[in-house]
């Protein structure tokens, strides 16, 4: 501590010099508006508009946003700004996706639970006659469901895997684990989600059977990327 105390200062402002950005004040590089949002998980991201911030996250859907509102930065999601997660084709949207909606109202919207909170996404799925069914097209791209039948809520396979980390480290209940996960969570949203969400984490993550055998293939799998292996 005897190396900070004369930094104090210093570090305080510092900290507190982040929760304000001056270029939140001009316009965005695209030219098509104010640079009002930022996200807060991206490394040293400057602020931008909202339709440069929904681009530029089609592939991290699940990152932590904010709008500054002229005194302070406050929560946004990423699908209240527009953004839809498109399923089957790295990241584009299906060429036979129906094209009566606007690409903003198409896809459904599903409840998320990641490593850094819980949210709602909006998810499109591919409809090509060789696709999948819904659940396993989420499988797919790393979101496990809570249900085999029109799955409207999916945990992430890192918050699975986090999950199994500190189960093996320190037996945290899934009930502790969800109460931290939902400390992560903006505060709005809904409590009856929060406790819809967490009886559907314990029953997946308290079925001996069926969570040990979806923890088997999920850590397998990590383990096989990190060791390169097939
Ligand atoms: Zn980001
Ligand atoms: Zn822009
Ligand atoms: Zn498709």
């Amino acid at each position: 501590m005897k190396i900070f105390s004369p930094h104090f200062k210093e570090i305080q402002s510092a900290i507190l010099e982040r929760e304000y950005d001056s270029k939140v004040e001009s316009h965005c590089p695209c030219g098509s508006g104010p640079a009002s949002f930022r996200c807060q998980e991206c490394f040293i991201s400057p602020p931008c508009c909202a339709k440069c911030l929904v681009d530029m996250h089609q592939h991290q859907p699940f990152h932590l946003v904010q709008e500054w509102t002229s005194t302070h930065f406050t929560r946004r999601t990423l699908e209240s700004l527009g953004l839809t997660i498109w399923l089957g084709h790295h990241g584009q949207r299906c060429p036979n996706a129906p094209r009566s909606q606007s690409v903003k109202q198409s896809g459904r919207r599903t409840t998320i639970v990641n490593t850094n909170g819980i949210q709602i996404s909006r998810i499109e799925y591919c409809y090509c006659l060789s696709s999948a069914t819904k659940p396993l097209q989420l499988i797919a791209a790393g979101l496990f469901p809570a249900t085999m039948e029109q799955p409207d809520t999916a945990f992430t396979f890192e918050v699975l895997n986090d999950f199994h980390v500190h189960t093996l480290t320190s037996k945290k209940s899934a009930y502790d684990y969800f109460t931290a996960l939902k400390k992560h969570t903006d505060s709005t949203f809904s409590h009856e989600l929060s406790v819809r969400c967490i009886i559907q984490f314990q029953m997946l993550t308290q079925l001996p059977d069926t969570y040990s055998r979806i923890s088997i293939v999920i850590v397998n799998s990590f383990g096989s990327l990190v060791s390169g292996g097939t």
